[in-house]
């Protein structure tokens, strides 16, 4: 089947991506509630009444606006749904372990009023090409990656906010070493004691791991004190206000735009390798 299309019923994606271990998948029912409080929240910005109207037409079979944007929850779907076995297949076929990186550089952080929009996808996607190709130079390995660009928003003891941007990628052909020198944040960045801009874990569940990679989900995070006398973070969702913000920003986005593809790229729907 073609992915994109959806001659399958709605939660047949459920049902595939529960047998690769993801089993909380969103169901056709969540995307269809997320896309209505969207669009609602939407019709409370700036955003053109043509574009709100095409969120509203979108279904989970096609979208009411002729290409899609990135905040679209059912085309988020339609992607997502073929894209994370698709990856799955990909990187597990690959030699080596997987690791599971996530970098949040200090370059990538821009102040509230300015919003998400304020951070370059190409600078980021750039940045990550470049970190993947001195991975290269120096080892001679051409790892397969497969993530996404996602921010949050930050809010300091002091009580600044900052939209953060971040990456999750999930990697297959390189160790946590040749990552951590390729893609670690440098000393010319001063950096809190108690920052790491990048943490590299273990992939448990490829699928599970590449859905949260690639998720479209925002939260604050916000600092205090533990009792230790270390800086935490409390995690919650963000608030109306914000949620507009960030669906705004989305809805800029063309979808699948902050997707990070190394090694590999889409064709007609299918993530083929282009390693030689
Ligand atoms: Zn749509």
């Amino acid at each position: 089947m073609p992915p994109g299309s959806s001659i399958d019923p709605p939660d047949a994606a459920c049902e595939r991506l529960a047998a690769l271990g993801l089993d909380n998948f969103e169901t056709a029912a969540d995307v269809a509630r997320r896309q209505h409080a969207m669009v609602r929240g939407l019709a409370r910005t700036d955003a053109p009444p043509n574009l709100i109207r095409g969120l509203g037409q979108c279904t989970p079979e096609a979208c009411g606006l002729r290409r899609c944007r990135d905040g679209c929850h059912e085309a988020q779907r339609r992607l997502r749904a073929p894209l994370i076995p698709q990856a799955d297949t990909l990187v597990r076929a690959q030699p080596g372990p997987l690791l599971a990186p996530t970098l949040v550089h200090p370059l990538w952080e821009v102040p509230y009023e300015a919003g998400p929009g304020a951070v370059s996808i190409p600078a980021v996607k750039q940045h990550v090409k470049r970190a993947f190709m001195r991975l290269t130079t120096r080892t001679g390995k051409r790892p397969t990656a497969v993530g996404a660009f996602e921010v949050c928003l930050n809010c300091d003891l002091a009580g600044t906010k900052t939209w953060a941007g971040q990456i999750h990628l999930i990697v297959a052909g390189a160790t946590r070493d040749e990552l951590h020198a390729a893609l670690g944040v440098g000393a010319r960045y001063p950096l809190p004691p108690y920052a790491k801009p990048l943490v590299v874990e273990e992939v448990g569940n490829t699928a599970r791991q590449q859905a949260y990679a690639l998720k479209r989900f925002a939260e604050q995070r916000i600092a205090y004190l533990g009792k230790n006398g270390r800086q935490a973070r409390n995690h919650l969702p963000l608030d109306g206000h914000d949620q507009r913000t960030f669906d705004r920003w989305l809805s800029e986005l063309t979808l699948g735009e902050r997707l990070i593809l190394v090694g590999c790229k889409r064709l007609n729907g299918r993530l083929v390798s282009v390693l030689p």
